[in-house]
């Protein structure tokens, strides 16, 4: 569970149940400054002369506020729209797209006008109608954390499982997940974890879940009966990286219910970045040993204009068939919806 340093009500969020809640949890906290905001001037209440300072202060940071325009951005080819609940993260994974995305925002901000967020996903879903409408709760942050005391994502849930055409899912790498097991939902919301070997956990993800928590959510939230999946990424090649990769895969086979391994969604994706990404990489995390040198990858334009660095057409082939084979001789029948 994520223990902020400081909160930041931002004017007004205290008027809503999830703002008083958030409040009364941590009121009487020593340990946790409240900050409650006249205007909506957030930065300047988070300290920090340069990047490096700013985003170690903005991750212990919370900023309570709400979601002002209710347009919700696409989420493709995954879901069909971003559902606004949070946006930031508590970990510190050095290689994470946020640092990119949020770059000069790395505070958690948790919006409380949740009613207005899930009206406004209906709005979306009878537009659709009939086909299923998908929302994705996690393409601007990692929900679990704050949810012991937002309950953003248990609302959602029961929200989705009255969704005759509406689908939900998130992904995590946490394990607070005790609150979303009682819940009715309806098989309508999906729950992914992203894992990775331990050595990657340990040098990469800091202030994330161990390896073990995450695979004890995933075996509680599936005896819940809600839909699970895995994403394994980023895959970094390295000395005895498919011994590593195959351990991991066989520690999840042999905890998992077995009665679900066919129902199981993988999603493998190879390291990759930007020269932006880089070069912020470089500036938060000096000493980063994330593996980026660009003699060692090749340049691939994306969907979206800017180009990234990948692993080799030969390395990449390599990682498809390892997988491919792998996960095929464990979990007879299960989807794996792409390795990339
Ligand atoms: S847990 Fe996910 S969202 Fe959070 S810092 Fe790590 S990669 Fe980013």
């Amino acid at each position: 569970m994520f223990i902020p340093r400081r909160i930041i009500f931002e004017k007004g969020s205290l008027d809503y149940e999830m703002g008083k809640n958030i409040y009364n949890t941590f009121k009487d906290n020593p340990l946790t400054e409240i900050i409650r905001l006249s205007s909506n001037r957030i930065k300047e209440n988070i300290p920090g002369k340069d990047l490096y300072e700013f985003y170690r202060e903005g991750k212990n940071t919370l900023v309570v506020g709400t979601k002002k325009g209710l347009k919700f951005q696409s989420c493709k080819p995954s879901a069909n729209y971003q559902l606004p609940l949070i946006s930031g993260c508590m970990g510190h994974c050095e290689y994470c797209y946020l640092n990119t995305n949020l770059g000069d925002k790395p505070y958690i901000k948790i919006n409380v006008n949740i009613d207005d967020i899930l009206y406004q996903a209906e709005k979306y879903i009878r537009e659709g109608f009939p086909e299923v409408t998908v929302f994705e709760g996690s393409a601007t942050s990692d929900p679990i954390p704050v949810e012991p005391y937002t309950h953003s994502l248990s609302r959602t849930i029961e929200f989705f499982a009255q969704e005759e055409k509406g689908r939900f899912r998130f992904v995590t790498k946490y394990d607070d997940v005790e609150t979303l097991l009682n819940l009715r939902h309806n098989n309508h919301t999906e729950i992914r974890f992203t894992l990775n070997t331990e050595r990657v956990i340990k040098e990469y993800e800091s202030r994330t879940s161990s390896l073990n928590k995450r695979i004890e959510a995933a075996v509680k939230v599936s005896q819940a009966g809600y839909p699970v999946g895995f994403i394994i990424a980023p895959v970094f090649f390295y000395d005895n990286w498919k011994s590593d990769y195959r351990s991991l895969l066989n520690t999840l086979h042999r905890s998992l219910p077995k009665v679900i391994h066919s129902s199981i969604g993988f999603e493998i994706i190879s390291h990759r970045y930007t020269s932006r990404a880089k070069n912020i990489i470089e500036e938060i995390f000096p000493e980063t040993k994330v593996p980026m040198k660009e003699e060692e990858r090749i340049f691939k334009y994306g969907q979206f204009g800017y180009g990234k660095y990948i692993y080799t057409s030969q390395q990449l082939k390599e990682m498809k068939e390892f997988f491919k084979t792998e996960i095929e001789s464990l979990f007879e029948s299960c989807r794996i919806k792409y390795i990339i």
